[in-house]
């Protein structure tokens, strides 16, 4: 499905793009136009939206999980919210979802010496039968050490993955083969035999907190109970394994899943000569339910509100600013939708997928931003020279990397053929806290918010207020 809309959103855009030529618009790089993003930028560093948006959000509504009570409230005002600030056309697009709850959940090392260990059930995962799970740990260094035991070998036992703790890195690269672990983990312990399966948590902290996050559901079903240990109850489960005698763990948890609907929340700042023009600003309303979704991802919202607002303030764009707040992003679902991004792509024409000129996401919490990926195509030239520019003073590098998926909100339309940037973060405290209880508002820090309000509010305006077009300067394929 789209690889075919990707190509007649392709054909439909070299017509766009020949209209724009004859009205001869503003580039980006005009030296109006870089003072107008200049002049947003310094503006936007004393912004005061966006704290006040995560603060609100985090207080009044707490945890989020997506299709869950709170998140439908939490979207119907923030869509109260962004019309206050003055986004017209604000409304809410509602789309089906299988949500996940996890009820009630505990583990504990069972015989002579019984001891409590700290966990949390990865999202998705089903219960455990009443009374819970007792079984023999057996212990793999890595998913691809339980993928090479013969299948049907782990009858009757629990299946532990410890890859060892996450390498904390400003890039967030140590993220990937551990996320790998925690989706695809369940699934090949049932291959195996297991009875559930059991991971060191896919975090960089040294604390006594679990962090949860989805597996993943393989035709349509996850299923085994998965569950996530702190790195301090790894280190100790580990340690004991390793001593050579038999341990035995008990596992108990109420997780289910239930129909339910999620929200993308959607509102404009529109353009004033090419309103049908528009810039995707993305993140996601949805949260884990361990803390409050401060940094994954109330800080997402708050800085494309602030941005957009930031636009309108210094004046109306040539294009359409749209912020979409993404109701459900971190749950997997027994069928590919795609969550709230998949649900706004289908509610796209080819037509509005062309006019899409360009999108970003902002879903790796509130530090500061060091660098701007273009998209392909755009990592030389007057664009990025203007853009670095603008960025420079702020402590954001061009980076020579180009751009080419954005993340699961916006990977949909990514897909589709819109253009994508990446303002990326300081990552190296962000899988401290992720997924975690101590995922709350205080890990913030203002004074690097507003920096990544001022990245965004600039790179943007430089985009909406001329005719920059970034499929164009896509090499040919
Ligand atoms: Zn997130």
């Amino acid at each position: 499905m789209f690889v075919s809309v990707r190509r007649s959103a392709l054909a439909a855009v070299s017509v766009l793009s020949l209209g724009a030529a004859i009205a001869g618009p503003a580039m980006a790089q005009d030296a109006a136009t870089i003072r107008a993003a200049i002049s947003v930028r310094d503006a936007a560093l004393t912004d005061t939206v966006a704290m006040d948006y995560v603060t609100q959000l985090t207080t009044r509504f707490g945890p989020r999980p997506a299709g869950s009570a709170s998140e439908t409230a939490a979207a119907e005002w923030a869509a109260g919210y962004m019309r206050e600030q003055g986004f017209q056309n604000v409304h809410i697009q509602a789309f089906p979802l299988v949500g996940w709850e996890r009820g009630q959940e505990s583990a504990s090392i069972v015989g002579a010496n019984p001891q409590r260990l700290v966990v949390a059930a990865l999202g998705h995962s089903p219960g455990t039968p009443v009374g819970g799970i007792e079984a023999e740990v057996v212990r793999f260094a890595s998913l691809e050490d339980l993928q090479s035991v013969p299948d049907g070998s782990l009858a009757g036992k629990i299946a532990y993955v410890d890859a060892g703790q996450m390498v904390a890195m400003q890039s967030g690269a140590g993220y990937g083969p551990l996320t790998r672990i925690r989706g695809a983990g369940p699934a090949v312990a049932a291959q195996k035999g297991a009875l559930a399966f059991i991971m060191r948590s896919a975090g960089s902290d040294e604390h006594r907190m679990p962090h949860t996050g989805t597996t993943r559901y393989v035709n349509g079903v996850v299923p085994l109970p998965g569950f996530a240990l702190s790195a301090p109850d790894a280190d100790q489960l580990s340690r004991l394994v390793s001593y050579g005698e038999p341990v035995r763990i008990h596992l108990s948890s109420t997780a289910h899943t239930y129909e339910t609907t999620s929200h993308n929340v959607i509102g404009d700042m529109p353009g004033r000569s090419r309103p049908e023009e528009v810039i995707v600003l993305g993140s996601h309303m949805d949260s884990w339910d361990l803390g409050t979704g401060a940094i994954d991802d109330g800080a997402g919202g708050a800085i494309t509100i602030a941005a957009a607002k930031a636009i309108a303030e210094q004046g109306r764009t040539a294009r359409t600013v749209r912020v979409i707040l993404y109701g459900s992003e971190e749950v997997a679902q027994p069928t590919d939708t795609g969550n709230g991004g998949g649900a706004y792509l289908r509610s796209l024409s080819a037509e509005d997928i062309a006019n899409h000129v360009f999108t970003g996401e902002s879903d790796f919490g509130a530090d500061r931003v060091y660098a701007l990926q273009l998209p392909v195509g755009a990592q030389t030239g007057a664009f990025a020279d203007a853009a670095n520019r603008v960025l420079y003073p702020i402590g954001v590098l061009r980076s020579n990397v180009p751009e080419t998926e954005g993340g699961a909100d916006i990977g949909p339309i990514v897909e589709a053929g819109v253009p994508v940037f990446g303002l990326k973060q300081d990552g190296l405290r962000y899988f401290d806290l992720h997924h975690t209880a101590d995922d709350t508002l205080d890990k913030i820090d203002p004074e690097q918010l507003r920096q990544n309000v001022a990245a965004w509010a600039a790179l943007v305006w430089l985009v909406a207020d001329s005719d920059v077009d970034f499929r164009a300067m896509r090499p040919a394929e």
